[in-house]
């Protein structure tokens, strides 16, 4: 097993999380099959309970865990699934080393850092890299933390196997102070000398700043550190972040790989060419994206969206027509901005904050023909507005907000509840990829056709047959496709007739082991592009494969 270690230095939120995934991408563009393992070294368990606003979008594996974001990011750029045992926390490291001791695995022994902690980081990052020539670690935070201690002295054990199979690099950024316009160096030094204190002397240093790294720079860190200066790279901000890995592959990261391990040159031409459509766009859309955005103090986290940012993105690289996003709040919804879209996206979400701006928003859309797509909370309420404004069902809402509402067009299930609550489903909510079979005729058939959608399908039901989760599938008739679930609320059986005869087209079904029907897709009629999902698409959209609901959207708003 190899394995690339990646650090932190001077602050976070420097896109480790971008740098880790590029790596990953041009190891696997050479050939070598690749896992990535993020550590977080906070003591909650998962990411399932952290606040969005404070940590960003809360990320949803394929079988269904809540993970931090960054495991996003990897799987955007990796094209591959990454499965939830490629979040480690300290949450889960301790945890187990508390449970071995209680079983007595240690017996007469005393339990400690090191080597037991230490030895159990190792263990379960290469349980996640199960089948992997290589595994690219992502240390969360920064060193010098306190917390991520543990794992610096695991990527040092791992070195204590064989030095050759270990990769270090270290992400710092270089500061310009206004007063001064100059870049200093000083924080990265004091960075490096951090790691050094710990063992490890980083084999790449990249240094993350507004601008590219002069040679004066280059040639100061060799001096102040002994790091030769051709390992020494620069990664400025850049506007697209899929030009990363591109980048990091000209400034020399991979003649390390190269030296190390003998890699060939990674090939990267198809998305070269992705880069290259986005760079030249042959047309533009605007796209509103209607959601709650809250603030945390002064600042505001589009974090939050990062998802469908991201997919939209892959369109705009897919079809060569750049979405210009707008987010709008619903709290106080801007008619005018709205009535002025290609496109509109009513985002997924929970309770009560926006949500009448949001009805309107699918109302406004709906009325006037501007392509909709409704992501889960956004689809339930399309399945509200339709419910109140076309079907007449007065005062019709989600349980969600009202729970005396005389229409509960969207519901818990009464059995879903009790399945639920008995934890048979691992959590409190439809969580990870369910199949949906779409309706012949349907916008969401014309929608995945061709998409290679189906062709997944199989071999997903194959990997959750063998994991004997076949309430996945359910009685679900075929070609089926599978999407990724966060949701706990469902349209409710009871109404889909009524709604129905009003012209609303449930156009794709879960139908669930018991027989009942659960809604995944609904769109109208004589509308240029109405779609609602109740999965999120946007979760397994990639840079290299789009999301055929975003790319359609997309393709819509254009005409
Ligand atoms: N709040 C809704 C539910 O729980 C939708 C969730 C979501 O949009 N992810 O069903």
């Amino acid at each position: 097993m190899k394995y690339v270690f990646v650090y932190g230095g001077v602050f976070s939120g420097l896109g480790k999380g971008v740098v880790t995934a590029s790596i990953a991408r041009l190891l696997k563009a050479s050939n070598l099959r690749v896992s990535v393992v993020k550590i977080d070294p906070y003591f909650n368990y998962d990411a399932g309970t952290l606040r969005p606003t404070e940590h960003g979008e809360v990320w949803v594996t394929w079988e269904g865990v809540e993970t931090d974001m960054d495991l996003g990011t990897y799987e955007r750029f990796l094209n591959q699934r990454i499965g939830g045992n490629c979040n480690l926390t300290s949450g889960k490291v301790f945890g187990e080393v508390i449970e071995d001791e209680r079983k007595g695995k240690y017996l007469g022994r005393t339990v400690q850092l090191i080597p037991h902690v230490v030895e159990k980081i190792l263990e379960k990052i290469s349980e996640a890299a199960e089948n992997s020539d290589v595994v690219v670690v992502e240390v969360g935070g920064v060193v010098g933390d306190y917390e991520n201690i543990p794992y610096l002295l695991a990527a040092r054990l791992a070195e204590m196997g064989e030095r050759n199979d270990v990769i270090h690099v270290l992400v710092v950024y270089f500061p310009i102070p206004p007063h001064l316009g100059e870049m200093k160096t000083k924080p990265a030094q004091h960075a490096i000398r951090q790691l050094f204190s710990h063992g490890i002397t980083p084999d790449v240093v990249i240094g993350r700043a507004p601008v590219p790294l002069d040679g004066v720079r280059k040639e100061k860190i060799e001096r102040t550190t002994g790091i030769p200066r051709e390992r020494v790279i620069s990664l400025p901000d850049l506007k697209n972040i899929y030009e990363a890995p591109v980048y990091l592959k000209e400034e020399g990261i991979t003649e390390v790989f190269r030296e190390r391990w003998g890699l060939p040159d990674p090939k990267l031409s198809d998305w070269e060419e992705r880069l290259r459509r986005m760079e030249d766009p042959d047309d533009e859309v605007r796209i509103v994206i209607a959601g709650k955005y809250v603030k945390i103090g002064d600042f505001e986290l589009p974090d939050s969206y990062v998802s469908i940012l991201e997919a939209l993105k892959h369109a705009w690289a897919e079809t060569g027509v750049r979405p210009e996003v707008t987010l709008l709040d619903t709290r106080e919804l801007d008619e005018r901005v709205l009535l002025d879209a290609d496109g509109v996206i009513v985002p997924g979400g929970f309770g009560a904050t926006g949500v009448e701006g949001k009805i309107r928003a699918v109302q406004l859309a709906r009325e006037n023909d501007i392509p909709f797509l409704g992501l889960c909370y956004g689809m339930q309420l399309a399945v509200v507005e339709f419910a109140r404004n076309v079907a007449g069902l007065e005062g019709a809402h989600t349980t969600e907000v009202e729970g005396n509402t005389p229409h509960p067009v969207i519901d818990v299930l009464p059995e879903q509840a009790e399945v639920l609550g008995k934890g048979l489903y691992g959590g409190t909510m439809r969580l990870g990829e369910y199949a949906a079979h779409l309706i012949e005729g349907s916008l969401a058939r014309r929608v995945y056709e061709g998409s290679g959608w189906y062709e997944e399908a199989e071999s997903l039901e194959e990997v959750f047959r063998e994991r004997e989760e076949l309430y996945r599938m359910g009685k679900t008739e075929k070609p089926f496709i599978f999407e990724r679930h966060r949701h706990r609320y469902e349209v409710n059986p009871r109404y889909i007739h009524t709604l129905e005869d009003a012209g609303l087209v449930f156009s794709g079904i879960h139908v669930r082991y018991d027989g009942v029907p659960l809604v995944e897709f609904v769109e109208t009629p004589d509308h240029p592009f109405f779609l609602g999902t109740q999965p999120h698409p946007e979760y397994k959209s990639r840079f290299e494969r789009p999301s055929p609901v975003f790319v359609s959207f997309i393709r819509a708003a254009s005409r």
